[in-house]
């Protein structure tokens, strides 16, 4: 089998940008791609154009190689726009890694983002430098404020949800898209009255999976009384569990009490009673209470607080204090 050199980092791009460099420091890798003259859609009319106008450079921080902050210098194009009537002359290329005007890939936000979903923004920014990756809590901050979920009016089977937020403190209402999950709207509270506002703009949903708050159950009345509601089976048996504990509390005391296979009515009065010794079973037992003897006759001696200093354990104490002592 024979080996073939690849270009390097290439097939981590697209087919129209190639890794024509790189430089590598301690704690750094620099990575310098090249766009390859290619036609580009024009963001204002949409007109492709592959008339080439200018170069410039964009450097955006990458996910990681070996732990070390990599950034990658992007020699691209910017295009004429073809179009007499558009309103744009020139654009700048677009690239399917790293969105405009972003200065990191779209990798490296989807990491972050990942990383600091279970930790603060500072304990995120804190892993991520161990990581390679170079961004500020506020940074973080910023790219969570960006996040924006994709509404569809002919939307037409959702699923509802409270879910809580800074640790419990706020909550909120999160509507997504039953057929694949993937967040709609998230709205203020759980109070129902801002589900009902956003009903009001999507008459076209059939179908709600709903948890068990009744104010997003009247919300939908309202609204959309031919609507289809949904109770799945963990918020069913979330409610059944709840009503269980309820009933429980109502109807049993805190303590019940059982005596010899029977509920006792209320708790048992204690009785004291007075050890006696049973001498009848004293007597069963033999005890030969005179003490032991040397072999010579004599009464064996116990010292209790003789210790014998020769054995190991105490030898080691005595040089550790020495030891503590210099
Ligand atoms: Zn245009």
């Amino acid at each position: 089998m024979k080996y073939h050199e690849t270009t390097g980092y290439s097939f981590l791009l697209d087919e129209n940008h190639f890794v024509y460099r790189y430089q590598e420091f301690d704690s750094e890798l620099h990575i310098f791609i090249k766009s390859k003259p290619h036609s580009c859609q024009c963001p204002a009319c949409g007109l492709e154009s592959s008339k080439l106008h200018a170069t410039y450079e964009r450097v955006l921080q990458d996910t990681p190689i070996h732990c070390k902050k990599t950034f990658l210098h992007a020699n691209v194009y910017k295009y004429e726009c073809l179009n007499p009537e558009c309103s744009s002359r020139v654009f700048t290329e677009s690239l399917s890694f790293a969105k405009m005007s972003q200065v990191r890939t779209d990798a490296l936000n989807s990491l972050i983002l990942g990383v600091s979903m279970f930790l603060s923004n500072e304990g995120a920014s804190r892993v991520l430098s161990l990581l390679g990756v170079q961004v500020s809590n506020d940074t973080i901050q910023r790219l969570y404020d960006r996040i924006e979920f994709a509404d569809d009016p002919d939307i037409e089977a959702i699923g509802v949800d409270d879910v809580a937020i800074r640790k419990g403190q706020t909550y909120a209402t999160a509507v997504y898209d039953l057929k694949d999950h993937h967040l709609v709207a998230l709205l203020e509270g759980r109070d129902g009255q801002p589900f009902k506002e956003w009903l009001k703009k999507h008459k076209k949903v059939r179908l709600v999976a709903r948890d068990r708050a009744s104010a997003y159950a009247s919300a939908i009345n309202e609204i959309l009384p031919d609507c289809v509601q949904v109770a799945d089976r963990f918020h069913l048996l979330q409610n059944l569990i709840d009503r269980l504990k309820d009933i429980f509390k109502e109807e049993l005391p805190p303590e019940i009490y059982i005596k010899d296979g029977a509920v006792l009515d209320k708790a048992p009065d204690k009785i004291w009673k007075e050890k006696n010794v049973d001498s009848a079973v004293l007597d069963q037992y033999s005890y030969d209470d005179t003490p032991p003897l040397e072999a010579d006759g004599t009464e064996t001696e116990f010292v209790s607080t003789k210790r014998r200093l020769d054995l190991p354990h105490y030898k080691r104490a005595a040089e550790n204090r020495k030891k503590n002592r210099n």
